[in-house]
């Protein structure tokens, strides 16, 4: 599959790598917008926050558990912003579920 996100959680594209588990993958962003910016994506190729179904339940519980670890692995903990873009209208520009995990500024 021609996506960017899944070869980079399969290794054929390097990335800076923060955290991995057997769900998902976190890595900083290579066009950092603030001075904190990472990603966590989970294995399993989902086009975006339109395609998540009751399936994904879990999968999306466990990420947020991974994410508070992650900002305090980060040193953002007391202040960080989540967002997930869908559709290329709202600025999505990679077809794999993703979470910027962002400082303030
Ligand atoms: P979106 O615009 O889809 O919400 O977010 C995609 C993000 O992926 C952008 O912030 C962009 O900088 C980042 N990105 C795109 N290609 C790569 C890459 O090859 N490596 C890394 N680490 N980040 C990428
Ligand atoms: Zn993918």
């Amino acid at each position: 599959m021609d996506c960017i996100f899944c070869k980079i959680i399969e290794g054929l594209i390097p990335s800076e790598k923060i955290y991995e588990d057997d769900l998902c993958v976190a890595f900083y962003d290579i066009e950092p917008q603030t001075r904190v910016h990472a990603l966590i994506v989970p294995r399993e190729h989902i086009p975006s926050a339109a395609a998540i179904t009751e399936h994904h339940a879990a999968l999306l519980g466990h990420i947020w558990t991974v994410i508070p670890k992650l900002a305090e692995q980060l040193g953002v903990a007391e202040g960080f912003r989540v967002v997930t873009n869908s559709g290329a209208d709202a600025g999505q520009t990679v077809a794999h579920l993703h979470f910027h995990l962002q400082s303030p500024k």
